[in-house]
């Protein structure tokens, strides 16, 4: 068995060193990324499906790479969260989507994606209460996105942290619902003002009645829930149709609006 180990790991082994050095460079690069301000957000527009107003934006963060051009998060959460750098990386995100929302003329909401591990450290509600006072900006105007992540769900911390958040007066919402683990519980034991159902079935809506039937559950969970529902990915207008007459009411996804630089952007 050690003999099989090792002549994998000598298989592997260039590999995964040139993996690991080029995952320190990025750490590194990320880290000095993050002070001088490589960083930006991009903001896509969350609309009501009648009349197809913005009721909200959600902030995307991009980085843009001096060599490696526009990177898309995908392209470097994983590192920031494997080195602990989303902490200081999402502070940013906060100010600075917090800073756009009130710079705009938009009354909406805007929407920053919370990672766990932000949240798992003890405080990040006094984190939020500073930059909301320092900003001006009403507290209902902040929503925060949850993945659902096993972890948020038994650990008292994280729900602590989040009621307190809830006390702020900031909503916070359950993103890409349906994919995770303990969904309903979240609903049940968390204070959570909404959910986002993911892209996943939307792409299905008219295609695969399951994913029909989902979406329909689901809007009926929020209204009976009291809470709201907004479907994401929506990209054709037979979508929006079909989610309408389902009885949702918001929505977001290219048919409305790409992620962009500009706050103000208008919907396409
Ligand atoms: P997410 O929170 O589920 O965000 C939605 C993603 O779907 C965004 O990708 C958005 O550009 C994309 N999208 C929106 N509408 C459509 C559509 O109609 N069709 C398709 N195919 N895609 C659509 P993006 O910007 O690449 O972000 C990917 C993920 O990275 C986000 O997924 C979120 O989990 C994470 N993320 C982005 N910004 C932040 C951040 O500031 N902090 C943290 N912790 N995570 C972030
Ligand atoms: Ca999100
Ligand atoms: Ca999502
Ligand atoms: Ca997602």
């Amino acid at each position: 068995a050690k003999r099989g180990g090792r002549d994998r790991w000598d298989t592997a082994g260039p590999e995964v060193l040139r993996t690991a050095a080029e995952r320190l460079d990025l750490e590194h690069e990320l880290r000095i990324a993050i002070s001088d301000g490589e960083l930006e957000l991009h903001f896509q527009p969350i609309v009501g499906l009648t009349g197809q107003r913005v009721i909200g934006r959600e902030a995307l963060v991009r980085w843009r790479h001096p060599v490696r051009g526009m990177m898309p998060p995908v392209a470097f959460l994983p590192v920031a969260e494997e080195s602990g750098l989303i902490v200081e990386l999402g502070a940013w995100v906060l100010r600075a989507a917090v800073r756009a929302a009130v710079t705009s003329q938009e009354p909406g909401y805007v929407a920053v994606n919370v990672s766990p591990n932000q949240l798992l450290r003890p405080g990040l509600a006094d984190q939020v209460h500073l930059v909301l006072a320092a900003s001006g900006l009403e507290p209902g105007r902040l929503v925060l996105e949850l993945t659902e992540s096993v972890v948020l769900s038994t650990a008292p911390a994280a729900r602590e942290e989040l009621e307190r958040l809830h006390a702020l007066g900031v909503r916070i919402v359950v993103d890409d619902f349906g994919t995770g683990f303990s969904a309903l519980s979240y609903l049940r034991d968390l204070p959570v003002s909404g959910i986002k159902v993911d892209r996943s079935f939307t792409s299905g809506l008219g295609e695969d009645p399951r994913c029909d039937r989902i979406v329909e559950a689901l809007a009926g969970l929020g209204r009976g829930l009291g809470i709201d529902v907004v479907v994401e990915g929506v990209e054709t207008e037979h979508q929006a149709a079909l989610l309408a007459g389902i009885g949702v009411e918001h929505a977001q996804g290219y048919l409305f609006g790409r992620p962009g630089p500009s706050y103000e952007l208008l919907p396409a």
